[in-house]
C-alpha cells in the first residue's frame, strides 16, 4: 500500500471527526454501524454519509454491506492515516519516501522531518497473516476482539517503544527513539547493512566477540533480545559497528523460558559465524554464569520497561499473542483480507542465497515479521 504524508494535510476536520469516530467505533465493533459513527461524531445524519463516501474512496474505510447491518470498518491505511497525522501534527513527520522493507508483521518506509532530516518509520501490522487462525481459538482481548489486528499492533509498538527507549537511554546501540503514535514508531535511520548482507568483514573474531557481548549487556540489564539474528542486527556503513533493532519479543531474564531465549540467541549467532564466515569460538556466554557475573546491576531495564507505562499485562497480551500465531502457523493459514500480501511474493532474496534457508531446522529467525519473505516458511515456533 501505498503511503503519502501529503495527504495527511488535506482533511477537513469534519472528515477527520467521522474517521475517528470509525476508529472509536471498532473498538466494540467489527462492522461499526453508520447510525453509531452519526452518533459518535455528533454531526448531521446527511453531512456523516457523505464524508463516509469520500473517506472510502480514499480507502481509509471500507464499506461493509454483507452483514446484518450496513456500517464500516477502518482500513490499514485508516489506521496509517491516523498514527501519521497525528506525528506530522506534532511536527515529527513531514514527508514520506520509499519503503524498504515488507515484514511479515511490518512495513518499513523512509520519512522525512520539515528538514528533510531521513528517519525510519516502523508501522506494525500483526494480524495482517494469521489473525483469523488464531481469534476463534483464544480470548485474548474479551470485548476488544474486533478490534484485534488495530489493538494488537498498538501493543507491538509500544511494546517495541519501550524497549527503544529504555536501551537508548543506557547507551545501548540501537536506532534513536523519536515518536510513537498508535502501531507506529519513528526512529533514527541508520546508514546500515544488515548483517544478512554481508559476506566479509575485516574481522569475523572481533564482531563476533561485541555481539555476544552485546547479549551479555542486555541481559545483565535484565533483558534478552529474543530475535538476536542476523536480520535484526544492522552494521554501520561507515564505522562496521553492530545496531540492534526490532524489540516486539524482547523478554526479561526473570521470563520463566529465559534462559531457552538466551541460548537461542546465542545459538544464532554461534551458527550465523560458522556458516557466513567459517568462524567458530569455544566461548560463548551462558546463562547462568552471565547472570552471576552481571553481580548487581546498577539498573534493571525489564523493570525499568514495566514501569514506563508497557506493563506486564500488556506485555502478556502481546506474549500470548506471538505464541499462538507462531503455533498457528504450523497449520498455516492464509489471511483473506489479502490487501498487501502480493506485493510481499514478488520481493526478492536479496543477497541471492535463497538456499540457505532450505536446510531443514537450519533456520534460526524466527520473530516477528522478517522483512525477507523466503525466511517466512521457514520460521519456527517459539515454543
Ligand atoms: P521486522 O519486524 O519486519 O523484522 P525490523 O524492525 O527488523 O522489522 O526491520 C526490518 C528491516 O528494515 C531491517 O532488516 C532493516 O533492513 C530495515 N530497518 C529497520 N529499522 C531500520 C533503521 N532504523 N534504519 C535502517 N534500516 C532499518
Ligand atoms: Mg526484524
Amino acid at each position: 500500500m501505498k503511503l503519502d504524508a501529503t495527504d495527511l494535510r488535506y482533511i477537513t476536520s469534519d472528515e477527520f471527526r467521522v474517521l475517528t469516530a470509525v476508529e472509536m467505533g471498532s473498538k466494540n465493533h467489527e462492522v461499526v454501524p453508520s447510525t453509531l459513527i452519526v452518533q459518535i461524531s455528533g454531526l448531521r445524519n446527511g453531512g456523516v454519509n457523505k464524508i463516509l463516501g469520500v473517506l472510502a474512496k480514499r480507502n481509509l474505510t471500507a464499506k461493509v454491506q454483507n452483514s446484518k447491518y450496513d456500517g464500516y470498518r477502518l482500513t490499514y491505511g485508516g489506521y496509517d492515516f491516523l498514527a501519521m497525522r497525528a506525528m506530522s501534527k506534532r511536527d515529527s513527520l513531514y514527508s514520506v519516501g520509499n519503503q524498504i522493507g515488507v515484514g511479515k508483521e511490518s512495513d518499513i518506509y523512509i520519512v522525512a522531518d520539515l528538514e528533510g532530516n531521513e528517519m525510519v518509520l516502523k508501522l506494525h501490522r500483526l494480524g495482517r497473516v494469521s489473525f483469523r487462525a488464531i481469534k476463534e481459538k483464544r480470548d485474548y482481548m474479551g470485548k476488544r476482539k474486533s478490534a484485534s489486528w488495530m489493538y494488537m499492533s498498538r501493543l507491538a509498538a509500544q511494546k517495541e517503544w519501550a524497549f527503544m527507549k529504555v536501551l537508548h537511554e543506557h547507551g545501548f546501540p540501537v536506532p534513536r527513539p523519536i515518536d510513537q503514535a498508535r502501531h507506529c514508531i519513528l526512529m533514527e535511520f541508520i546508514d546500515a547493512y544488515p548483517l544478512r548482507q554481508i559476506d566479509e568483514v575485516p574481522s569475523p573474531g572481533k564482531l563476533y566477540s561485541q555481539l555476544m557481548d552485546l547479549i551479555v549487556r542486555f541481559a545483565q540489564a535484565g533483558l534478552i533480545h529474543g530475535d538476536f539474528n542476523e536480520f535484526n542486527i544492522l552494521i554501520r556503513r561507515e564505522s562496521g559497528e553492530p545496531i540492534v533493532i526490532d524489540f516486539p519479543q524482547m523478554v526479561s531474564t526473570s521470563h520463566e523460558n529465559a534462559e531457552w531465549y538466551f541460548n537461542r540467541d546465542v545459538e544464532c549467532i554461534r551458527t550465523f559465524f560458522r556458516r557466513r564466515f567459517r568462524y567458530e569460538s569455544a566461548i560463548y556466554p551462558r546463562f547462568k554464569s552471565t547472570l552471576n557475573e552481571g553481580g548487581e546491576a546498577e539498573f534493571k531495564l525489564d523493570v525499568v520497561v514495566a514501569a514506563s507505562g508497557f506493563g506486564r499485562r500488556e506485555m502478556r497480551v502481546l506474549e500470548e499473542y506471538m505464541e499462538s500465531v507462531h503455533k498457528a502457523e504450523g497449520s498455516e493459514v492464509e489471511d483473506e483480507e489479502g490487501e498487501e500480501d502480493e506485493e510481499e511474493e514478488d520481493e526478492e532474496d536479496e543477497d541471492g542465497d535463497g538456499a540457505e534457508h532450505g536446510e531443514e531446522g537450519s533456520t534460526t529467525h524466527h520473530g516477528l515479521g522478517a522483512h525477507l519473505p523466503d525466511v517466512r516458511s521457514s520460521r519456527q515456533s517459539r515454543t
